[in-house]
């Protein structure tokens, strides 16, 4: 804080100047000394930042008071212990919003003009590429290898992006230092205004190329059949999306590369539904084997596997078979497995069956069929109350 300059000396006022005063005075001397207007030249930044620090401190009210008392002390942001507990210093760089003060002023030709934000030649990361790829349930439940080709931009190998014929990195352009613009004046009837237009000696690139890299004709960057080689983990969902690193786009100066983002559709299976690691899967059985009770067969994902059902198991009752489903993505572990079964009657019986069938019907009764017997005993109840 040594040597700094009273603030209302540095924008040329008055202590008693009104607030319109101070605002006019600092605007004429930020666009004197700004630095788009003074590319490179390291005294008008100076002067710049101190313009705006005085101009912070100054047009809030609060803080010239505390100024006025005080001096520098009473506007430190490290001395502000008697000020409210922080009540807020000048926050030095932070404290004045210039693309606020210049947005309405320019219609915001600064804006990002500082700090590199808006730089021309900043890094950027590559756009990602997006696919979809298709798996059989089987591949999405056990995992699996895929490989996708497409197009992308890759840096240029033979310039190393840097588009120049040799390889080297490009001249920073001396005119406008690598930004790419220029700021003009301009008269009009308004007096004088700022504008930004592209750079004439770099053509707005921000860089100096005599000789442009053959390979890629000056782009840095050209267009390559790329093939990414890919594991899907088990357990993967129909409409998951998945993120290859890198995989994508070449970044832009210096960025990193964009990612593949991998869409998944898992097909339909003619035996099995799933849903998360859980399967699901309706199995037919006899009536016979409902009434006595059985042991079946049921699919499980590597093959077959065998469930007893009791004596008397209703159609439409599922089991649950523990630790038979897919395996749990990402997770450790696997679902389940839950088979429903249902019992099936049969069609076109022979004489002897049908036989065999009228007999059977004639030996049960209502202890037998005590769905049915509820059934039509609801129903008389409900005829007798009429
Ligand atoms: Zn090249
Ligand atoms: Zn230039």
């Amino acid at each position: 804080m040594a040597n700094k300059r009273d603030y209302y000396e540095v924008l040329g006022v008055s202590k008693t100047a009104s607030a319109a005063e101070i605002k006019k005075a600092y605007y004429q001397l930020a666009k004197k000394y700004h630095p788009d207007a003074n590319p490179g030249d390291k005294e008008a930044e100076a002067k710049f930042k101190e313009i705006g620090e005085a101009y912070g401190v100054l047009s809030d009210q609060d803080k010239r008071s505390r100024y006025d008392s005080y001096g520098f002390e009473g506007v430190d942001p490290n001395f502000n212990a008697g000020f409210g507990g922080g009540a807020g210093g000048f926050d030095f760089g932070g404290g004045v919003d210039l693309g606020d003060i210049f947005g309405d002023m320019f219609g915001g030709i600064f804006g990002g003009g500082f700090g590199g934000g808006g730089r021309k030649n900043a890094p950027q990361q590559g756009k990602s590429v997006g696919a979809r790829v298709e798996l059989t349930f089987d591949e999405a439940c056990f995992g699996c290898s895929k490989s996708i080709s497409y197009t992308r931009t890759e840096t240029c190998t033979k310039c190393h992006g840097n588009r120049t014929a040799d390889g080297s990195t490009p001249t920073v352009c001396p005119t406008c230092h690598g930004k790419g613009s220029v700021m003009v004046q301009q008269h009009s009837g308004f007096g004088i205004n700022i504008a930004s237009r592209p750079c004439d000696a770099c053509k707005g690139t921000g860089y100096i190329i005599k000789d442009y890299c053959t390979e890629c004709r000056g782009h840095g960057t050209v267009q390559r059949q790329h093939t990414c080689n890919f594991n899907i983990e088990p357990g993967v969902e129909d409409g998951a999306r998945i993120g290859i690193s890198g995989e994508g786009y070449c970044g832009v100066n210096g960025g990193p590369n964009g990612d593949l983002v991998v869409t998944i559709s898992v097909k339909d299976d003619p035996v099995f539904t799933r849903d998360g690691a859980n399967l699901y899967c309706d199995v037919p059985i006899s009536f016979a084997d409902a009434a006595l009770g059985a042991k079946i067969t049921i699919p499980t994902l590597e093959g077959k596997g065998e469930i007893t059902i009791p004596e008397g198991t209703q159609s439409g009752t599922t089991f649950r078979v523990a630790g038979k489903g897919a395996q749990k993505f990402r997770q450790r572990g696997k679902g389940d497995l839950y088979v429903t079964v249902n019992v099936e009657v049969p069609t076109g019986l022979s004489r002897a069956s049908k036989d065999a069938l009228k007999n059977y019907e004639q030996a049960i009764g209502d202890s037998n069929m005590k769905q049915r017997k509820r059934f039509y005993d609801a129903v008389s109840n409900r005829i007798n109350k009429k």
